[in-house]
């Protein structure tokens, strides 16, 4: 800023500091506002650098004590003030040390009645109220007394005044200090019967910031334990409960019913969750893994709020004073809170004692495991489906026919409902006995087998790659800590994808609050919550329940913990952490029967982690029904509407934290419609692909393949700590002939090295993997160059064990195993290991792969792209690489991601990186890049939801696009290869005939490639959600501190002024115009 105007600046502030004249006063006023009201922030922060509030306060204090304080000077004063001080971040501290908020509390308790005097001083106190520090002492001197005088119940009159008063509350009570004392004093019941009277009366919605800033008055209170016990004591749920309700609706109402949610969510009373420990419910002796302590036990006596939510942003130096006034922190479980399933102390004892007794995976589903055995020892004898009160009575006899027993053609088939019913399935499955414990002579006379294949017969079905007989011999193998004999259905039987995606689903508007609110209606209004555990691995069950839905987890990749019937129709369902852990529950996978057709079905997973989803942005989790198999459709289908997921009322407990801050958990909540009655559903997270499926498809891709030009070969690469072999498969051509030339190419071909599934809740990357796999084999000419060219060492899963158990992420040790690759152990981490001793092989070798990629599923992007690593982007290696344009690196790592841009329509580059992190160090992307010297060393990302680009966007993945993107990956491979120097002349002149004659478009795609990578700009993940997931103090959307708002008030009175007053302010005006004067009479009187 030019020098003269900043002399003058200070020249006239000095002046106005010194002068006692009025005229100048009110000059220099003029000149500034005139200076301000035009031009940028920058001005006026000019202006605070210069002295410009100490001098603006000075002149406010020497002006009010005065005798008879001159508002003609303190109202253009105020206003400047206002503007100034909102811009200033230290203006509290100076108004506090020029004692300017004594002065304005005088002025504005002196003013009361009259309107315009006191709408100035409350802007001032407004600024004043933005530190928390400042707001702390204008609280001590009574700001809040003041306040309420000011704010009366309904009235159409003073609404500038009565707004400015609660805005300023609202910004003091910001102070925990300030809190504690609205609680003592009791004004949380008045701050809820304002908000019911102005709720009521404002029929028009004519004083919705009035509105609003009551309730953020309570906001504020209820970040303090005392707050919110005050809050409930005053009958607080249920009045917002009520007046939300009735304004759900209302668009307009949006800035009023969105606090109002985060208030009653705020004071909903924090539970423990629904679980007997923190830990997983099954335990694996693994070798170095020392549990730490035995699993301590949930109990509500131990739940104590921990106030985490309780911090200021500021220091507040009121607040040790006051500390004795706060009660002690008590059990903030509110006693209406307590769930019936929460155990307490005398069950978990029993719990306890039944425990020791029973050993661990042994559980079993007691009903219908003792009808089963008992059936099984019968043979298949016919089951008598009505008659009996168990798992197979239909509760509703009177609801629709299924018209299963019947084939298309009319004919009589297997008696299906009784099948089904009975969960024949399950019979034939416990039946077919695994090696280990049972002896081969257990399987009983006429076993499974005969069953199926009965059942293949009347159902004939073709899925490529799979067989159920295959499946069923490999499922003996398979070994599961908590001993699964069970396959699901699905997984047995097959899925065929879909014919085309499904879209993303639309985000219903306000979904979220309502679904809060039926979750805050159980407290309120509790005569239809029947809060009842149907299923539970903790507490094998005893009882049976008519009328509910029965729930299985017990099969490979299965991980429901409990199910808790809350309503007739709703559930509340807990997902088994991974094993030897306390965390990482994001994958599901369960079984449910004993359904009602059309009948919309609610569930909550409640111990969600994760603080946002993909099911927040149009994902749908998976579904299969078992009568839709038989009917011919057997596929795992998107399904659930009502989607949304949002923190929840549950905490960590004190007991598992040891004090310290604890964890939040979200609900992800969705609604199934199934399309029978009384069939047999599956629900997960994404499309299931266990170990078990990939055992089959290995089997049946090797006997797929002609081994006179086909080199394809299983071996177990090492034993998983469970005792599951992990599959290593080697694909190449066979050499041309036995000519020493041909040998020599087949011995020297280059390598790639593909892995995935480290992660077993990424299932998506098994379907990539499996697109990969089956297009490596196929007779596409692209699929033959790339074997008569590579050799491919495929790892499809490295850590089967988290497969076949439930895992989302980690290993039996609890290890995330991609964690592990800088040092792994040939005792705890088996299979990285030995991929990374095949890997360090191929490199001492000097044959290290050109390749390496593994596969992985991205829970909170969308699309596919890869994760590389640049020299230039590496972080943390400090002096050489970080900020040293001067580095001069070979950018070859960004090839493949530019053709697979080009080529594969899942996947785009916009969102791939080549940043290299030191948290990433440990990760077989980092270390195969660094110690293997593989420049193109990726990890590939595929989102569990869908695209938001090419030709797929708005669509969800379906398993078929995400085994597409396998194909695509190993196409690019070879494009890669022939866009190399490396690439030989001849493989060039034979690629180019093949893909001509093949297809044009490839060719074109090819040449595309070559013409230079994607000018895609950078996306976001995801835009701003429809609503507001978080909530808390912390949320984001609280803008009621904005200075342009009140900015905007003022400059709003201030052109009122200017013009006539509007018609409907007509009669305020003339009544505040009777006020005022009274008002300056009794200002006269009462000044010193
Ligand atoms: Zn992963």
């Amino acid at each position: 800023m030019a020098e003269p105007e900043g002399s003058g600046l200070q020249v006239l502030l000095h002046t106005l500091q010194s002068s006692s004249d009025r005229a100048s006063i009110l000059s220099i006023l003029q000149v500034l506002g005139d200076l301000l009201s035009v031009g940028t922030d920058r001005r006026i922060r000019y202006m605070i650098s210069k002295g410009g509030s100490e001098a603006l306060l000075q002149t406010l204090v020497d002006t009010a004590r005065t005798a008879s304080p001159d508002y003609g000077v303190l109202l253009p004063l105020f206003r400047l003030l206002a503007k100034v001080g909102l811009r200033d971040k230290k203006f509290g501290q100076k108004a506090l040390e020029l004692e300017a908020l004594d002065v304005t509390l005088i002025l504005a308790r002196k003013n009361l009645s009259h309107s315009l005097n006191l709408l100035h001083c409350l802007w001032a106190l407004r600024v004043f109220a933005s530190s928390v520090t400042t707001g702390a002492m204008l609280g001590v001197n009574g700001a809040m007394e003041l306040l309420f005088q000011v704010i009366p119940p309904y009235t159409r009159r003073r609404a500038r005044i009565i707004r400015a008063a609660t805005e300023v509350l609202a910004a003091l009570l910001k102070s925990k200090s300030n809190s504690r004392r609205a609680v003592n004093r009791g004004y949380v019941a008045s701050l809820l019967r304002l908000h019911q009277d102005w709720h009521s009366h404002d029929t028009a919605n004519s004083y919705l910031p009035i509105r609003r800033a009551l309730l953020l008055c309570l906001k504020h209170i209820a970040t303090l334990q005392s707050g919110r016990e005050a809050f409930l004591a005053a009958q607080g749920m249920e009045i917002l409960f009520s007046s939300t309700q009735s304004s759900l609706e209302d668009r307009s109402l949006e800035p009023v019913t969105s606090v109002a949610l985060q208030v009653l969510r705020q004071c909903y009373p924090r539970s423990p969750l629904p679980l007997v420990t923190a830990s997983s419910a099954y335990a694996f002796p693994a070798p170095g893994h020392h549990p730490s302590e035995p699993p301590r036990l949930l109990a509500e006596e131990d739940f104590e709020d921990d106030g985490d939510e309780e911090e200021d942003r500021d220091s507040d130096s009121e607040d040790a004073k006051e500390e004795a006034l706060e009660p002690t922190p008590g059990d903030d479980v509110h006693p209406d809170a307590n769930h019936l399933h929460i155990p307490t102390a005398a069950s978990l004892k029993q719990r306890r004692l039944d425990e020791d007794q029973s050993s661990r995976g042994q559980e079993r589903e007691a009903v219908p495991e003792t009808s089963l055995l008992s059936k099984a020892k019968m043979g298949r004898s016919p089951v008598h489906p009505v008659s009996k009160n168990g798992p197979g009575t239909n509760p509703h006899p009177h609801a629709q026919p299924n018209g299963l027993g019947v084939d298309p053609s009319g004919k009589e088939v297997l008696d299906l409902e009784t099948l089904l019913q009975e969960d024949a399935w399950d019979m034939d499955m416990t039946s077919c006995a695994r090696t280990g414990a049972s002896p081969p002579s257990s399987t009983p006379p006429g076993g499974t087998a005969d069953g199926i294949h009965e059942l293949l017969q009347t159902h004939p079905q073709h899925v490529p790659f799979h067989d159920p007989f295959v499946y069923l011999a490999k499922a003996r193998g398979t070994k599961s800590v908590a001993d699964f004999k069970t396959p699901a259905f699905p997984d047995l039987w097959g899925h065929c994808p879909s014919h085309s995606p499904e879209p993303l689903l639309e985000r219903k508007r306000g979904i979220q609050r309502v679904k809060v609110l039926e979750d805050i209606r159980r407290l309120l209004q509790p005569s239809d919550v029947i809060d009842k555990v149907v299923f539970s691995v903790d507490e094998p069950w005893q009882g049976t329940a008519p009328n509910c839905l029965w729930f299985s987890s017990k099969f490979e990749s299965g991980n429901l913990r409990k199910a808790i019937q809350v309503r007739e129709f709703e559930y509340d369902l807990l997902i088994n952490t991974d094993i030897n852990c306390t965390q990482y529950q994001q994958w599901f996978n369960f079984k449910v029967r004993g359904m009602r057709a059309a009948t919309p079905y609610r569930f909550n997973i409640i111990n969600y982690e994760k603080p946002n989803s993909q099911f927040n942005y149009g994902m749908q989790p998976t579904m299969y029904s078992v009568k839709e198999a038989l009917r011919g459709r057997p596929t795992w289908k998107r399904t659930g509407y009502e989607i949304c997921y949002y923190k929840n009322h549950y905490r960590e407990s004190m007991a598992v934290t040891g004090g310290t801050s604890r964890k939040c958990y979200y609900t992800l909540t969705f609604s199934v419609t199934f399309p029978h009655h009384g069939d047999v559903c599956y629900l997960a997270y994404h499309y299931p692909y266990t170990y078990t499926a990939l055992m089959t498809h290995l089997d049946l891709l090797e006997k797929s393949v002609d081994p006179k030009t086909v080199y394809f070969r299983q071996e177990a690469l090492c034993r998983t700590l469970g005792g599951n072999a992990c599959p290593l498969v080697t694909v190449t051509a066979m050499p041309a002939s036995a000519s020493p030339a041909h040998l020599e190419q087949f011995r020297q071909r280059p390598y790639q090295v593909v892995t995935a599934r480290v992660h077993p809740g990424e299932s998506n990357a098994s379907w990539v993997m499996k697109g990969a796999l089956e297009f490596l084999v196929s007779s596409d000419p692209g699929a033959r160059l790339l074997r008569e060219n590579f050799i491919f060492k495929v790892i499809p899963m490295l850590n089967p064990d988290g497969v076949v158990n439930g895992n989302h992420r980690c290993s039996l040790r609890g290890e995330d195993l991609n964690r592990q690759w800088l040092a792994p152990s040939a005792q705890l981490q088996p299979t990285i290991y030995h991929a990374k001793g095949l890997l360090y092989y191929l490199h001492s070798a000097g044959r290290s792969p050109v390749v390496f990629c593994d596969f992985h599923g991205h829970s909170q992007k969308k699309n596919v792209f890869v994760y590389g690593c640049s020299i230039k982007e590496t972080l943390w290696q400090a002096e050489s690489a970080v900020g040293a344009p001067a580095v001069s690196e070979d950018v070859s790592y960004r090839t493949l991601p530019r053709i697979l841009d080009q080529l594969a329509p899942a996947f785009t580059m916009s969102s791939c990186s080549f940043l290299v992190e030191k948290s990433r160090a440990s990760t077989a992307r980092v270390v195969v890049w660094r110690e293997m010297g593989v420049a193109r060393s990726y990890t590939m990302e595929s989102s569990y939801c869908g695209c938001n680009q090419g030709p797929y966007q708005g669509l969800q993945f379906g398993t078929r696009e995400l085994e597409e993107m396998g194909a695509m990956f190993c196409l690019g491979l070879l494009l890669l290869e022939l866009k190399s120097a490396s690439c030989s002349r001849q493989l060039l002149t034979r690629a180019a005939s093949l893909l001509d004659a093949q297809d044009g478009a490839l060719d074109q795609q090819l040449r595309r490639c070559s013409s230079g990578g994607s000018g895609t700009v950078e996306l976001d993940d995801e835009p701003p959600c429809l609503e507001e997931i978080d909530y808390g103090p912390d949320s984001s959307s609280d803008r009621e501190g904005s200075c342009s708002e009140l900015d905007r008030q003022i400059r709003e009175w201030a052109s009122l002024q200017d013009q006539d007053e509007g018609e409907e302010e007509e009669e305020e005006q003339e009544q505040e115009q009777e006020e005022e004067e009274e008002g300056l009479e009794l200002g006269r009187r009462d000044s010193p």
